[in-house]
């Protein structure tokens, strides 16, 4: 080695392609399979390692195989049982005092403690579950206080590095960042007031020292350390966090023993942090380029940047030479450059094998995990060594994108005509008092009326029935006709049972986004297209890829025919526009909000059509209203306005007389309740019954006065509420709000609940209903 050779030149020097990480659920959900049936008691701890074993071992291969390269740090080592911030609490030692129990001599749990603390025991609530960012994974929230002794105390992260090198592959082993470790993390049950877990940093820093020293004796030679908190506008004074990822970084980079350091940014820009990064030592940085910029005036000489150019978090083919020009305006910023996922691949399914079903004309527009990697290799060969080594691959690339812009089906003149003919009065509805009075005078309905969000349990009956159905085992006369067997006896319980507002319950949707998606234009559906959503829960979600319009009603039959076996009046459940575009993965072509309009243009047709079939009350779902609000506080009002705009989009047709549901499936409605009131539904249905009606003094001071649904039962138990629980909550909700602008509902939707517990938990609800009247 020469003597001028600089020193900031990491060596080796970082691989020139990778990924930030991989599904970590299996092809075929094979450890979602095996947690399941480890917490049934069907299988032991040691069939549940041999399954992670293998999947792992599999998982390497696979990489290795799309042409990852096996020794040069490149592939990542990334797997978790159930939630890798759950893992880094288990790693740090981290564990609530309620769980102490579980800890073993060493420090260490079992996998059967970790999944206690991941799902609870008894009365030991398991830790908080929240969105991680803006997507749709949750992690489960650390709790640590001032007593919270931070000690290393797992070598799980370690062993697989090992585990990994003994199979001859050299891995990049992924892990949480100190930063956004503490600071999503909350206070713990002990800690006093006005304590944050960030003031802890100091000794959390010890541990990832001890860490660090622990991957560089196994053999490591890159270690990747998350921070997306470094892109999100948190509940913290910007300085100090930059001054806390300098302190950090600089710790770190001064770390005796350590591999390098690749420092990760997914899910946005990290702008002032990057100087900050850049200066501390660490080696290199990934920048996430999908949803952020190129940054434009930093020197980043002397560092190695992974240029996150293919997107982990959507399901789109990269555009190579919009992705091939980024790349070169980082080079231009001084580092050295390799080809990255913009995030981890896990918010994306598997593979695109076994999808042949969706037709080869949008499969070429597609690129899933696996697909991915491919881009990425591809894209690190043309920079290495020139487009024309991978002229093939990129004329491909070219013509699918082309065929996806010219689809006929991407650009409908009908969709673009009604969009381009809105006018701000299609999202007015007349003034709420004057709906009030012809509502009031239609349904009568008494004070704190009783209802329910509109689901009810789905049976394994009824699920079988689908099954059968989707196979081919029943027609669909006899599919329909158990589903409207399921919604007689759905209207009976619910008139036996003395509530108001009926429902019907729900029991043709598979879920309540694919439901739609299946009957829209401009939607796929995948079969196996399963993305981790929870521990073992996945989602499959839609893929909204064209145009959107609704070729005819979607909902009317159903509701029409509930409507038709009661006197009291059944309301029409849709899900809102937000929420389709959240828990589907939607185009890339246009804005979301031109997206959205669309969605609410087709359901504004499908409330007018059950307007006409009678139906007088409807409901459109909102959840995801909140889980899409951007990271940063400057973009969150331009994404307020075009979904509240798209809801209002789809409800606004519907007369003086409609009277228009919503609901959200979150109590932190404070920080959003503008949006909230400006989505100028007659009445909103929240989640508030764990929090003990904590928003409703807020909602009061803001004035706000329609009417609005505090759940008085938490749903997300099968554990039944007793009467007098509820009546204590709903005079509580009365202290805040009055009688005739509250309703009395559950928190959420009961498709999860048995009925034993239903039926018990309503007769409590009307019971404390009548006694608070
Ligand atoms: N109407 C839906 C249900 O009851 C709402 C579900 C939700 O909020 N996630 O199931
Ligand atoms: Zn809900």
């Amino acid at each position: 080695m020469s003597d001028n050779t600089p020193v900031a030149v990491p060596t080796p020097a970082f691989p020139g392609g990778t990924v930030l990480g991989y599904p970590r659920i299996g092809r075929m959900r094979e450890l979602k399979k095996a947690l399941e049936s480890f917490w049934k008691g069907t299988t032991t701890e040691a069939d549940l390692e041999a399954t992670a074993k293998e999947l792992r071992s599999v998982t390497r291969e696979r990489m290795a195989g799309l042409g990852l390269a096996k020794d040069d740090s490149s592939i990542p080592s990334n797997f978790s049982f159930y939630d890798h911030v759950l893992d880094a609490s288990v790693t740090f030692g981290a564990i609530p005092t309620r769980f102490a129990r579980l800890r073993k001599d060493d420090g260490s749990v079992d996998l059967a403690g970790y999944s206690t603390i991941a799902r609870g025991e008894g009365a030991d609530a398991p830790l908080e579950m929240t969105k991680w960012f803006d997507s749709n994974y949750h992690y489960l929230v650390p709790e640590i206080g001032p007593e919270t002794t931070f000690a290393l105390s797992s070598t799980r992260w370690v062993d697989e590095f090992t585990e990994a090198k003994g199979a001859g592959y050299l891995t990049r082993p992924v892990i949480t960042g100190p930063l956004t470790y503490l600071y999503l993390a909350k206070p713990s049950d002990d800690a006093p007031t006005g304590f944050a877990p960030i003031e802890r940093l100091d000794d959390l820093l010890a541990v990832y020292v001890e860490l660090l020293a622990a991957f560089k004796a196994a053999g490591a030679e890159w270690v990747q350390i998350d921070e997306p908190v470094l892109v999100a506008d948190i509940d913290a004074d910007r300085a100090d966090v930059l001054a806390n990822a300098e302190k950090v970084y600089a710790a770190l980079a001064a770390a005796a023993e350590r591999p390098q350091i690749l420092v990760a940014a997914p899910m946005g820009s990290l702008e002032d942090a990057l100087p900050v990064l850049a200066a501390s030592g660490v080696e290199a940085v990934a920048l996430d380029l999908v949803k952020g910029a190129v940054p434009e005036g930093v020197d980043l000489a002397g560092l190695t940047v992974v240029a996150g150019v293919v997107d982990g978090h959507n399901i789109w083919r990269t555009d190579a030479d919009k992705a091939l020009a980024k790349l070169e305006a980082v080079a231009a910023l001084g580092g050295a450059v390799a080809v990255g996922t913009a995030t981890s691949l896990f918010h994306v399914p598997h593979t695109l094998e076994g999808e042949e079903h969706l037709g080869e004309e949008l499969l070429s527009w597609l690129s899933f995990a696996d697909e991915k990697i491919g881009e990425v290799v591809t894209l690190a060969t043309a920079l290495r060594e020139g487009e024309d080594a991978v002229a093939d691959a990129l004329a491909e690339t070219r013509a699918a994108l082309a065929s996806r812009a010219a689809h006929p089906g991407t650009n409908r003149a009908d969709v673009r005509d009604r969009l381009a003919a809105i006018t701000p009065a299609d999202r007015d509805r007349a003034a709420y008092p004057v709906r009030e009075a012809a509502q009031h005078e239609r349904f009568q309905l008494p004070e704190l009326a009783t209802t329910t969000i509109g689901s009810f349990p789905q049976t394994p009956e009824i699920r079988k029935s689908r099954a059968a159905w989707a196979k081919g085992e029943i027609d669909d006369a006899a599919y329909e006709a158990a589903m409207k067997a399921e919604i007689q006896s759905v209207v009976k319980l619910q008139e036996d049972l003395d509530l108001d507002v009926l429902v019907h319950g729900e029991a043709e949707r598979n879920d309540m986004v694919q439901y739609f998606a299946e009957l829209l234009d401009g939607f796929s559906v995948t079969k196996n297209g399963w993305v981790q959503s929870y521990g073992s829960r996945c989602t499959r979600p839609s893929i909204l890829w064209g145009d959107v319009a609704r070729p005819e009603p979607m909902t009317v039959r159903w509701a029409q025919y509930a409507q038709s076996l009661s006197d009291k009046p059944v309301k029409g459940m849709l899900t809102g526009p937000v929420t389709i575009l959240a828990w589907s993965f939607v185009r890339d072509d246009q804005p979301l909000s031109v997206t959205a309009d669309q969605v609410g243009l087709a359901l504004r047709d499908e409330v007018t059509d059950l307007e006409d079939a009678g139906i007088g009350i409807i409901q459109v779902d909102e959840p995801a209203l909140r889980e899409l609000l951007p990271l940063r506080k400057r973009d969150q009002a331009a994404y307020l306005e075009w979904s509240v705009g798209s809801f209002r989009l789809s409800t606004a047709g519907a007369k003086d007389d409609t009277q228009v549901h919503t609901h959200l499936c979150y109590s932190e409605f404070g920080e959003i309740i503008d949006a909230i009131d400006g989505l100028d539904a007659d009445v909103t249905s929240i989640e508030a019954a764990r929090s003990r009606m904590e928003v409703l003094p807020a909602i009061r001071t803001h004035g706000y006065e329609r009417q609005i649904g505090p759940g008085v039962w938490d749903i997300h138990s099968p554990r039944v509420p007793s009467t007098q629980e509820m009546t204590e909550l709903l005079s509580l909700a009365k202290e805040s709000i009055p009688g005739r602008q509250l309703w009395v509902n559950p928190d959420c939707g009961l498709k999860t609940r048995g009925y034993e517990e239903t039926v018990a938990s309503l007769e409590n609800l009307i019971a404390a209903t009548k006694a608070v009247r």
